[in-house]
């Protein structure tokens, strides 16, 4: 789960991490008055969406003004100006793709004097499964950018969890990025600050980009972007009561309320398969036959009706889809209850692409009588490759 920057900022602040005052504004009516609360002379207007490279973006509508979504200000009516022309404005950036984000919430901040901008980061690294901290001399910029130019330019190393964070490691960081003086105890104190919220909250990232020296030569986290760790978020009430249901993917949203395991995807066929092995292999074996999945999604093991019949409508309810492929090796999973998960959907909501439909497993008989009895269109599949081809050709001729 993601969260805003103005609330990752109020979680910094909260755990004593250097970043500007600022004020989160829903109505254009209410902008001057936040600016007016910030002491000036100059203010940062950020418009707030789950997708990074703000700055660089641009807007769809020509009113919203040819500046990105992150504007100076000299003057608080300057402030309140900008906010308005990017309130519920459309902002693409190279992380939302072409459509866009529509901009429900501007953070304007006191602005910063900028003397350098770095790049810090801590994650969850899968590799050796530790926390890792990843921190560049080339902030402001993208950090896959910089990986694949200058590789060089980046200190990556993971924090045993026996010790936990030590000083030394702070020290590391500050002496890779050329800190001096007073900024390596800052850097010290920071590093060990964010590691205690990461842990502490269970986050699966934590960017600071750019993390900056201030023209008074003080460190400050000028952009913060954070994602929990979402099989932990019943641990955290405060952190649950952050999200912004508009920011997610409608069918992502619809399927967490049913507790699907769904990503959505830019491809044409729909997948529905129980085990998330299963279903990474019918995705691989989709692409295989030339095309490409329009989801990824694992009903799991103990699937009601219910929880099929929401699935499939999820399926159904993306326009990209134009063929639906239902792959299940029924385990503790019983064909039947698919079978009729799919037929009571597609009751509801009907049907307007091919249905291949392949089964094995636990109660196959009944799965298929159900749907052979259904007058339902299903084209039969024995196997895998067989549903694959079938479901390719029904969808690409
Ligand atoms: P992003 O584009 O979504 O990553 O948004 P950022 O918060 O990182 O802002 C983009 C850029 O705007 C930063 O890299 C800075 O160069 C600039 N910027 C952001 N806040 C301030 C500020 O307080 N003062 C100044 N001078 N520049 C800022
Ligand atoms: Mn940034």
């Amino acid at each position: 789960m993601n969260i805003h920057e103005y609330q990752a900022k109020a979680l910094l602040r909260s755990y004593g991490a250097p970043v500007s005052d600022g004020r989160a504004v829903l109505r254009a009516e209410d902008a001057k008055t936040a600016a007016g609360e910030l002491d000036g002379p100059l203010w940062v207007i950020k418009a707030q969406i789950h997708a990074g490279g703000r700055g660089k973006g641009h807007f769809l509508e020509p009113d919203a003004g040819d500046k990105g979504g992150v504007r100076l200000a000299r003057s608080v009516e300057e402030a309140a100006t900008e906010a308005k022309q990017m309130l519920g404005r459309t902002l693409v950036t190279h992380q939302t793709g072409p459509v866009g984000k529509t901009v429900n919430r501007i953070y304007i901040e006191d602005g910063a004097g900028i003397e350098r901008e770095l790049y810090l980061a801590l994650l969850v690294d899968r590799a050796t499964s530790r926390i890792s901290f990843v921190c560049s001399t080339e902030g402001g910029m993208d950090i896959e950018e910089v990986a694949a130019e200058t590789p060089d330019n980046i200190l990556t190393f993971s924090v045993d969890p026996a010790t936990g964070y030590q000083a030394f490691h702070g020290r590391r960081i500050a002496f890779s990025l050329g800190l001096t003086g007073n900024q390596v105890k800052q850097c010290v104190a920071l590093m060990g600050t964010l590691y205690k919220l990461f842990t502490d909250k269970d986050m699966e990232m934590l960017e600071i980009n750019p993390l900056i020296v201030t023209d008074k030569g003080d460190l400050k986290c000028l952009d913060a972007k954070m994602g929990f760790d979402g099989n932990a978020i019943y641990r955290h009430a405060d952190i649950a009561a952050l999200r912004d249901e508009t920011e997610e993917d409608p069918k992502e949203l619809a399927a967490s309320k049913f507790d699907l395991n769904y990503i959505a995807l830019d491809g044409e066929i729909g997948c529905m398969v129980n085990g998330a092995g299963l279903a990474m292999a019918t995705m691989d074996i989709i692409k295989l036959y030339g095309a490409e999945p329009a989801n990824f999604l694992d009903v799991g093991g103990g699937a009601t009706k219910e929880k099929v019949t929401e699935a499939f409508k999820i399926i159904t309810s993306d326009p990209n889809v134009k063929g639906i492929l239902v792959n299940i090796f029924g385990g503790i999973m019983r064909c039947d209850v698919i079978a009729e998960g799919v037929v009571a959907a597609v009751r509801e909501v009907g049907l307007k692409v091919p249905l291949v439909v392949r089964l094995e497993g636990t109660n196959v008989e009944k799965g298929k009588e159900i749907l052979n009895s259904s007058g339902l269109n299903v084209i039969a599949a024995d196997d895998l490759s067989d549903a694959a081809a079938k479901i390719v050709k029904a969808v690409k001729g």
